[in-house]
């Protein structure tokens, strides 16, 4: 399989066509080899037009997701970008081609270690894996300039307001176990600013300030 011609196609038939236009995100997801995040057997459908099972249950997100929320996250390059839900890696791998600095955290261990190794084989210096309940944040490298949740989320967890740094965005999908909207909120002089990007559909935030267990 020509994976470079797939992601070309992706980029041009899934992404450019229903409307992102950043540069930064087409050229991110033009290089990313998205197939190496998905498990071997399923690498001939990586650059297909829908999430994929990454194991334990989880996801990949489709690519245009991943693209309308990079695209959301404004990154000129120099951003320091939290991720909760770091999956296959990928997300965190666009990122950090799109020139942020990410620190991203995963709940399941299995998954922990995978996209860590895989990330290191890639040369992704620049981003920082941690194990543990993102619902958190990560305040020990705070305040971000962007943060990014991959799971659905019951509401805001507070940790990620606090952990925001003035100017900075959260992009966060907010709803119930099965349907959410991707929420966009601002800081902006010290105030929440929200908007409502579209809906979307995401596996659960699971942990202390998400969802108690999966489905609940
Ligand atoms: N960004 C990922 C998509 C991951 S799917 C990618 O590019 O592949 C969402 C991930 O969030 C799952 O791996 C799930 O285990 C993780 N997750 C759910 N709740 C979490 C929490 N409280 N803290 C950290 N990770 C969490």
């Amino acid at each position: 399989m020509n994976y470079e011609l797939s992601r070309k196609q992706m980029v041009d038939q899934q992404i450019i066509r229903r409307g992102v236009s950043d540069p930064g995100v087409l050229a991110a997801m033009q290089k990313v080899p998205r197939h190496l995040f998905v498990q071997e057997a399923l690498q001939y459908r990586a650059y297909d037009d829908n999430p994929l099972p990454i194991g334990e249950a989880q996801t990949i997100s489709q690519p245009y997701i991943v693209a309308l929320m990079s695209q959301n996250l404004n990154i000129k390059g120099g951003e320091k970008v939290l991720e909760i839900g770091t999956g296959s890696g990928y997300q965190a791998a666009v990122l950090a081609e799109m020139g942020a600095k990410v620190f991203t955290i995963e709940r399941v261990e299995k998954l922990y270690h995978n996209s860590r190794k895989l990330l290191e084989e890639l040369k992704y210096h620049d981003i920082a894996v941690k194990l543990g309940d993102g619902t958190i944040g990560w305040a020990e490298h705070a305040p971000y300039d962007r943060i990014i949740v991959t799971a659905g989320a019951p509401e805001v967890p507070k940790a990620y307001w606090d952990q925001l740094a003035e100017g900075g965005r959260i992009a966060i999908p907010v709803g119930d176990v099965h349907v959410q909207s991707l929420v966009l909120v601002d800081k902006v002089e010290g105030q929440q600013v929200k908007s409502e990007v579209c809906g979307c559909v995401f596996v659960p935030l699971i942990g202390k300030y998400g969802w108690q267990t999966n489905g609940q």
